[in-house]
């Protein structure tokens, strides 16, 4: 007897009929003698519809009233999976996040898990049912508060659970096989990957890969979860994310996959004096206008002009508020303008085995330039390379790498569902 969460996301639960097929999939597991607590999001695109419903009453509702409406979401496919199952004559117990023990910070849409105490889950599962709990909901002690942990917080709710339940697995049940060497709807040749560990999907979750939410990845990480990536419309075996204990040796392929993210604007500022401490300052003030940069580039002054340009990537959803801090500061700091750019992508190619292997980069910026891509910013860690380049030509890029690569697999992959919303 193994205790398994299962997480289902908005798109295997987005009508009855998969809301009745995904009951199914959650019996037969209980039948066959295993312990299950079962993570919902919302049902489809209903968190997207809420959010269009809230822009139509006010242009900037308050982060309390948000979470209310949004968690109506979770609270809709939890409890008619609740009543599926039961149907099925299998007993099951609904419950929502602030129920099932998980307290979060006080940031109202992007709130931080600080305890998890899920007695009532255990106790379900003790009395012989399947417990069904609320995705990207929690609640703040000190407020009394409902809180979301951000989109996508279903995943990061489902591993928390695995952790403070010592289940053997987490279950992420999605639209597609698992974790593919890339997109499938850019790529259909893309791979399914058997094997990946947490290290590699950081990256790739932080490069664009909408598959798992990186901050699910990262709690996985720091407690030993185990993830199991798959799909909720087939029977297939889907993508492990492993945490190899210290100086347990894997077989690491050199490359892993490529991500790629649209989400993302540069902001340039021009004519920095090229000073000990200008750029300290400069982060300072986009730190503080609350920002999340990624990659930084600096060109270096000539001599005789004695300043230089800084570039850096962040979301758009934070570009106003840097471009209002910088521009306030242009006098003081000293810099001649701000350029803002909405029009790029990035694209990240991860494989742990690019530690040991030389020439990646080489077959890399071959490959782009071969098709005739430019290159606009390049960063790197150590099993990553990333290049930002315009945004039209993203997919063309990501094909052209995995070409190069040669990670095309033998079939054309499957995509079962969603919208890509
Ligand atoms: N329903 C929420 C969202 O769409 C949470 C989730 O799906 O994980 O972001
Ligand atoms: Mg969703």
């Amino acid at each position: 007897m193994a205790l398994i969460v299962q997480k289902f996301g908005g798109s295997s639960v987005a009508d009855a009929a998969s809301i009745t097929r995904v009951a199914e999939r959650i019996a037969e597991t209980h039948r066959a003698g295993n312990e299950v607590v079962v993570v919902v999001s919302a049902m489809g695109d209903t968190t997207d519809e809420l959010l269009d419903l809230a822009q139509a009453v006010s242009e900037n509702p308050s982060g309390r009233e948000l979470d209310m409406l949004l968690t109506s979401g979770e609270r809709i496919s939890m409890a008619l999976l609740a009543m599926a199952i039961r149907n099925l004559g299998v007993e099951a117990r609904s419950y929502t996040g602030s129920q099932a023990g998980m307290v979060t910070d006080e940031k109202h849409g992007s709130a931080r898990i600080v305890e998890v105490s899920p007695n009532r889950v255990r106790a379900a599962l003790d009395a012989g049912a399947v417990a069904i709990v609320a995705g990207f909901q929690g609640f703040n002690r000190g407020t009394g508060d409902i809180t979301t942990l951000g989109r996508g917080g279903s995943d990061t709710t489902a591993v928390a659970l695995a952790a403070a339940l010592g289940a053997d697995v987490c279950e992420i049940y999605t639209d597609v096989d698992g974790i593919f060497t890339a997109d499938p709807r850019v790529v259909p040749s893309a791979r399914k990957i058997d094997r990946v560990t947490s290290e590699e999907m950081l990256e790739l979750a932080a490069a664009g890969a909408k598959v798992l939410y990186i901050r699910a990845v990262e709690y996985a990480r720091r407690h030993g979860v185990t993830i199991h990536v798959r799909s909720s419309f087939s029977r297939n075996e889907g993508t492990l994310v492993v945490n190899p204990k210290e100086g347990e040796t894997v077989e690491e392929p050199i490359i892993t996959g490529i991500a790629a993210d649209l989400s993302e604007d540069k902001i340039t500022v021009v004519g920095v004096p090229d000073v000990p401490g200008t750029a300290a300052r400069l982060f300072t003030i986009v730190a503080n206008a609350g920002a999340n940069i990624d990659m930084i580039v600096q060109n270096t002054s000539t001599s005789d002009t004695g300043v230089a340009d800084i570039s850096f990537t962040l979301p758009t959803s934070q570009a106003k508020s840097v471009l209002d801090a910088l521009e306030a500061r242009r006098a003081d700091i000293g810099f001649e303008s701000v350029q803002y750019d909405d029009q790029i992508g990035k694209i990240a190619l991860v494989g742990a085995g690019m530690r040991t292997n030389t020439g990646v980069s080489a077959k890399f910026f071959t490959a782009l330039s071969d098709a005739g891509i430019n290159i606009e910013m390049i960063s790197t860690s150590e099993i990553r390379i990333s290049v930002v380049t315009r945004a039209d030509i993203v997919n063309e890029a990501v094909r052209v790498i995995h070409h190069a690569f040669d990670l095309d697999g033998e079939s054309e992959a499957v995509v079962y569902g969603g919208t890509g919303r």
